[in-house]
């Protein structure tokens, strides 16, 4: 205990944290780092070395070109993922706990945008044909997300999308996926307008988001792009079965979905795709219902 006391003042509030909450000490890392974690989302310290990095100020931030993320966010994802996501997920802290994966985000983009503001190194200007959505700004956020590793097929009547969640899934590179609405009085179809160049914009509390693809993770084709609340994922505009087959598919349900191999997924799995969607007048990476029963996500 005493050795503890000491590396805990000495060090860092990780040890600190350890300490508290009486941990094993050392090597079980993924145990501690979850109590940890735990702990720390509780008193709502979200942006710290221990959580998802440092918490990005807009007039400073940079591109980390070593782990393409905001310099100072942390980007991890834990061992005891599977494959799909932990090769592929970053600019998030990705771990499981019991039957959930859970993300931890700041949402901070991992490219340029209209919405970091004129004076961030981050700025770029919106494309032509854009129109600015008003003050709104991106800023750090606090997003934990607790999705079902165990996906299934909700029987009876599926759980709309609109249902006031602060976002509806994650992308690859640790993005809120918004549903496919407009702020109200808006339609989706003509809010387009407002997204920078790379297809996000901010609502109003700063809280970056895409309601279409991301254009620096998938542009028409079939990358994954992300995984939703339901705990299924969601890919670009075309698909690629685990056969290498790639085709645009035309038997999508009204949901975005159809159940067959992908590039992850050897068994045939529903997922979700990038399509047009009739509410939204556009093309959207959601539709009105999950597939699903939604996990949870708070900020
Ligand atoms: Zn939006
Ligand atoms: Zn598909």
């Amino acid at each position: 205990m005493e050795r503890k006391q000491i590396l805990a003042a000495s060090t860092s509030i990780v040890l600190l944290v350890l300490s508290l909450t009486n941990c094993k000490t050392k090597s079980d890392s993924d145990d501690e780092n979850l109590l940890l974690l735990a702990a720390v989302a509780s008193q709502r310290v979200c942006a710290n070395s221990s959580f998802t990095g440092t918490t990005v100020v807009n007039s400073t931030a940079t591109l980390d070109t070593n782990t393409d993320c905001i310099t100072g966010m942390t980007s991890s994802m834990s061992s005891d993922l599977p494959a799909w996501i932990r090769n592929n997920f970053k600019c998030a802290v990705g771990s499981v706990s019991g039957s959930n994966y859970v993300f931890r985000s700041q949402n901070i983009p991992n490219n340029k945008s209209y919405y970091f503001g004129s004076s961030s190194p981050m700025y770029e200007a919106l494309g032509s044909g854009q129109k600015s959505a008003g003050n709104n700004q991106i800023s750090s956020q606090c997003l934990v997300y607790s999705i079902p590793s165990s996906p299934a097929e909700k029987s009876g009547s599926k759980t709309g999308t609109q249902s006031g969640y602060v976002s509806v899934g994650i992308t690859v590179n640790g993005l809120a996926i918004f549903n496919n609405a407009a702020a109200p009085g808006d339609t989706l179809a003509s809010e387009v307008q407002t997204f920078d160049q790379y297809n996000g914009h901010p609502q109003s509390s700063g809280v970056y988001h895409h309601h279409s693809q991301p254009l620096n993770v998938s542009n028409n084709n079939a990358n994954l792009i992300g995984i939703l609340l339901d705990g299924f994922p969601v890919y670009g505009r075309d698909c690629r079965t685990f056969a290498g087959v790639t085709s645009t598919p035309g038997d999508l349900d009204s949901n975005h979905g159809h159940t067959t191999t992908t590039t992850h997924f050897s068994s045939a799995i529903y997922h979700y795709h990038y399509t047009n969607d009739t509410t939204a007048g556009t093309n959207t990476l959601i539709g009105s219902y999950f597939h699903g029963t939604p996990g949870t996500v708070s900020n």
